[in-house]
């Protein structure tokens, strides 16, 4: 596809230019309600609402419950809630269930045309007789039932006269085509088990293949998007509509699925963490569905830039996981302010200066966004820093703190180390520092200069934070499969500035020097003494740029 063009919308307008529908474009997003969306679903999300809209159309959401046993209300509410979040309004929310009762007329008619027969083989037997890609099928004993008796037949499959797997309704199809999905594909099963939606009305439930191409000619859709997996059914969905004389019946599309590096797309996989508490839940900040990016931190509009980024293709690919932070980034970057917090923290005494004092420093909330203002922030002769911003032998190229060297405190003054007070087991008590009080930050100073500037907070007022940093939920193990990361969160204990104390759970800030962290949602309000959870949004840097060229290429 050349640019950023986007096929799909290429056909609509092809469609609308040769007039085959005589109604407003029309799209659905169908999830089936056996999990919580994940941001392969956002994609399809993104795709389906924004195409209505820019045809003036509509949209709807709808559940795709057909299947009895996996489905649960609290999947149907989560879903509604993602959607909404991500920042779309459907037009009309139905269950496919809904229409269980024009597929039951739909399949009768089939039946009464002579294209749709019970076949009284076993699933094993109805696999074994389906042939090859290189062999054509074996005609079912029971393809040539008279319709009437077949009639009588699907009649007594719904009166619940016969066991799960004793018998099925087959579109009577073609056992030799080319495409596999067209040998007499099974369109009605028996299951007695309990709907969320029917509870226990039906004993017989309709098949994904012949179900979806009837959910969307029943709301009048005219563009059915889905992914590329379904490209080999299009004839099955088309032959559904064709033999029901549908009038002018939607036309099926696909894209291709969106894959993430570092994670895994899969409904099934991620419920499986989830119930065997391999993750806090479908919101752990590490899952790539919808809750949990959204406890994670980033933004629904981050999410939508992303989608109109990667746009649609026809060919599966797996998108850097980089590229999505880099827009949490592009969007956080502007409009959330930055706080002091040392990692890893290491004491630092300022020897000249007076004990017992203290002053108010100025501190920029966002150096690239004058208007957010500034705050103050209290120094002091004791001061807390990271654990990485002093060496005591450092390599070439460290200019940040080591003894002997000059630094500049971020909006304070240029201190110099001179020696590392040790605890008995080697770990360093504090290090000893004097300043230097001309060199106030603001003041002009600039007799000399000094190559590396550090953050800090001052250790009277400081307050204890824990922060959760995050890596990817799957790692690359052997033979290219993935498995869970069992060291996918590090758990770490920092100082932060006062202020930090006062934030709401679901406040983000860029944490100087470090990136852009997010209260914890699932902490309460207002923090236990004061003490937050802070989890890790995305780091500051990206490794994306220089990937760029190379995805766009994949
Ligand atoms: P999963 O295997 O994760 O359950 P699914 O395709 O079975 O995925 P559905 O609930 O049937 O999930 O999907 C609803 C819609 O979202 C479908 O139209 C499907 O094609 C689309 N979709 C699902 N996964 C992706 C993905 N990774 N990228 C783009 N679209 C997707
Ligand atoms: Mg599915």
């Amino acid at each position: 596809m050349p640019g950023s063009g986007n096929f799909i919308h290429d056909f609509i307008d092809e469609d609308i230019e040769s007039g085959r529908y005589q109604r407003e474009i029309y799209t659905r997003f169908p999830p089936e309600p056996n999990g919580y969306l994940h941001i392969g679903h956002a994609k399809a999300i993104c795709l389906n609402f924004t195409t209505a809209k820019k045809y003036d159309g509509k949209c709807n959401l709808r559940f795709d419950d057909t299947n009895p046993t996996k489905e649960d209300t609290e999947y149907v509410e989560s879903i509604k809630e993602d959607v909404r979040w991500l920042g779309f309004e459907w037009d009309a929310l139905y269950f496919a269930s809904d229409y269980f009762d024009k597929m039951y007329e739909c399949a009768e008619k089939l039946i009464g045309k002579g294209k749709a027969y019970v076949d009284d083989q076993s699933a094993d037997e109805i696999r074994e007789t389906r042939g090859t890609l290189k062999q054509p099928g074996v005609n079912s004993p029971y393809r040539d039932r008279p319709p009437e008796e077949n009639l009588r037949l699907f009649r007594e499959m719904r009166d619940g006269v016969y066991a799960d797997g004793e018998k099925v309704l087959r579109a009577k199809i073609d056992m030799a085509s080319p495409n596999i999905n067209m040998r007499d594909p099974v369109i009605y099963r028996i299951a007695h088990s309990s709907h969320h939606n029917t509870g226990d009305r039906w004993c017989i439930y309709p098949m994904y293949d012949y179900a979806h191409p009837i959910e969307d000619a029943v709301e009048d859709i005219t563009h059915s998007l889905c992914t590329l997996e379904f490209e080999d059914h299009r004839p099955l969905y088309d032959w559904t509509l064709r033999e029901l004389d549908w009038k002018s019946p939607p036309r099926q599309i696909e894209f291709a699925r969106l894959g993430l590096t570092g994670t895994l797309m899969s409904k099934r996989y991620l419920k499986a963490l989830v119930d065997e508490g391999k993750v806090e839940g479908w919101d752990d900040p590490r899952m790539p569905t919808i809750a949990g990016i959204r406890r994670r931190g980033y933004t629904p509009e981050a999410i939508r830039a992303f989608c109109e980024e990667i746009g649609v293709s026809k060919a599966n690919s797996t998108v850097d996981a980089g590229l999505l932070e880099h827009f949490v980034r592009d969007d956080l970057k502007g409009r959330v302010e930055s706080r002091n917090v040392v990692f890893d923290p290491v004491k630092v005494v300022i020897t000249n200066y007076p004990e017992g004092r203290s002053e108010e420093l100025l501190m920029e909330n966002n150096r690239e966004e004058p208007e957010m203002g500034d705050r103050t922030v209290s120094f002091s002769r004791e001061l807390w820093i990271d654990g990485e911003d002093f060496m005591e032998e450092p390599p070439k190229k460290y200019f940040r703190l080591f003894p002997g060297n000059e630094v500049r405190l971020k909006g304070a003054y240029f201190i110099t180390a001179h020696e590392a007070v040790k605890n008995p087991d080697g770990s360093i008590r504090e290090i000893l520092c004097t300043y230097d009080p001309k060199t106030k930050s603001g003041s002009g100073f600039e007799e000399r200069k000094v190559k590396g500037t550090i953050h800090w907070v001052d250790a009277a007022t400081a307050v204890p934070v824990t922060v959760r940093e995050y890596g990817d939920l799957m790692t690359d193990g052997e033979g290219g499969s993935q498995s869970f990361n069992e060291d996918s969160v590090a758990v770490r204990e920092c100082y932060a500035e006062p202020l930090l104390k006062e934030a709401a759970s679901g406040e983000r800030y860029q944490f100087f020097r470090h990136g852009y962290y997010i209260a914890d949602a699932k902490q309460s309000d207002p923090a236990p003494g004061g003490h937050r959870v802070w989890g890790l949004i995305a780091g500051l840097k990206s490794s994306w740029k220089k990937e760029k060229k190379e995805m766009r290429q994949k």
